[in-house]
């Protein structure tokens, strides 16, 4: 089932007084059928709320949801078809896990009437999905963090949605049960094929599962597409520095006669920019040790981690306290000296205008 969100807005009647808060401001995109939509942000950006104007959990201030070519706007949540898991699992702690499972089926009534027989048959179909079949009978108490987050999409699984919305579902468990849990999930979703809109306020998370990610900022959605082209192609300094772990390098530069300046050295031959003033971001992956290179750091720590070395150096115009390069292990850093000195790739460096922050696209000069 495709969803299509139309101008959709949300206000909130500032409680403080004074103007209303915007939580969600003109958000036009269509989730294609059957992907798994990454919904990515700060805190505070508009996420849940986003989420909850599908559910239909909240109603919009103005604009349109549509499920497939259905106007769902004004639909209340019951009738949406929309399965919902939340980052605390909210299991009936004395009902077993099946009767968990089993519950939302109960609900249903008139012809969509279900026997005892078929509702035990299909949350058993769901816990099997999610790999709990064994912990039936157990109640959730007994279960891990992990496992229990599993009876939650079970759960949310078993009426079998239209669509799957899962709010930081993954925000309650410890790192190595996120890794696993979310890979579970990717699953999941690729073996129900079921649209789904997973809301993460972290960057790597929304990468690993996403088909596409959608990248939010106070309200406004930044930017949209698959989570490498994002990566490769951020429109604006804000996108480039929320996705990458360790985090973009950033640092005050100009552009001066078709070159990019860091300080008073030319890091970067290009064409195509006038000449302005900038922010110049370069990942951690866009440097090169280069003895006769044109960008010189003041050496702080090298830190091996087996297969890369981290160079953490500092420069005067950086924007952060330390800049981080990570550089193949084979090449040795002399740590006698104060400074290194590098060569940047021209896919990983990228300007911004410094006013707006929006990305500047340049041509690199031979
Ligand atoms: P996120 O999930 O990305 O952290 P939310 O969607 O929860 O963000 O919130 C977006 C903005 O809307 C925030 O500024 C938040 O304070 C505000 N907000 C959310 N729900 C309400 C509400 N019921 N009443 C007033 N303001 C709200
Ligand atoms: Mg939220």
């Amino acid at each position: 089932m495709k969803i299509v969100l139309q101008n959709l807005t949300k206000k909130f009647p500032n409680r403080d007084g004074g103007e209303d808060v915007v939580a969600v401001n003109d958000f036009t995109f269509e989730i294609p059928d059957g992907k798994l939509i990454g919904l990515l942000g700060p805190s505070g950006c508009g996420k849940s709320t986003t989420l909850n104007l599908i559910s239909g959990l909240e109603t919009a201030s103005s604009g349109k949801i549509y499920f497939g070519d259905n106007d769902v706007t004004d639909l209340p949540p019951e009738n949406r078809g929309v399965g919902l898991v939340f980052q605390s699992y909210a299991l009936y702690p004395h009902m077993t896990v099946l009767q968990n499972i089993m519950f939302p089926l109960e609900n249903f009534k008139g012809k969509d009437k279900l026997s005892k027989e078929e509702m035990v048959k299909r949350a058993t179909e769901a816990a099997k999905l999610v790999q709990i079949e064994p912990f039936l009978n157990r109640k959730p108490r007994e279960m891990s963090g992990g496992q229990q987050q599993r009876v939650a999409i079970a759960r949310a699984l078993v009426k079998m949605p239209r669509v799957l919305l899962l709010d930081e579902p993954l925000s309650n468990l410890d790192a190595r049960l996120r890794l696993q849990t979310r890979e579970e999930i990717r699953r999941i979703q690729r073996e129900t094929n079921i649209t789904t809109v997973f809301v993460t306020h972290d960057q790597e998370e929304a990468m690993s599962i996403s088909d596409m990610i959608v990248v939010m900022k106070l309200g406004i959605v930044q930017q949209i597409g698959k989570p490498q082209d994002v990566y490769d192609y951020p429109v604006n300094l804000f996108v480039a520095k929320f996705l990458g772990t360790p985090p973009i390098n950033v640092f005050e530069g100009k552009v001066r006669n078709n070159q990019i300046f860091i300080g008073d050295e030319a890091v970067l031959d290009i064409e195509g920019v006038e000449d302005k003033d900038v922010f110049v971001g370069i990942r951690p992956e866009g440097f090169i040790l280069d003895e006769n290179g044109p960008f010189t750091c003041k050496l702080n720590a090298v830190e091996v981690m087996g297969r890369d070395t981290s160079v953490v150096t500092t420069h005067e115009k950086a924007l952060v306290d330390s800049i981080r390069s990570i550089i193949s292990a084979e090449n040795k850093v002399d740590t006698t000296k104060e400074t290194v000195r590098f060569t940047l790739k021209p896919h990983k460096t990228f300007i911004f205008d410094h006013e707006t922050e929006e990305s500047i696209p340049y041509k690199v000069r031979k």
